[in-house]
């Protein structure tokens, strides 16, 4: 089974990318842009249903 990919969006330029989230390896999440730590993970829409 594949990581779960997740979608996160900059706060600060509101730049949104894909990315993996591993909870074990919680490494720091910055912006690729601009660099800013302010980083929201989305939902995961209809990846997977509750
Ligand atoms: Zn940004």
């Amino acid at each position: 089974m594949a990581a779960k990919e997740f979608t996160f969006r900059c706060l600060k330029c509101g730049h949104e990318y894909q990315g993996m989230y591993d909870a074990k390896n919680v490494t720091e999440r910055s912006c690729p842009k601009c660099r800013s730590n302010s980083i929201r993970r989305l939902p995961a829409g209809k990846a997977a249903k509750k």
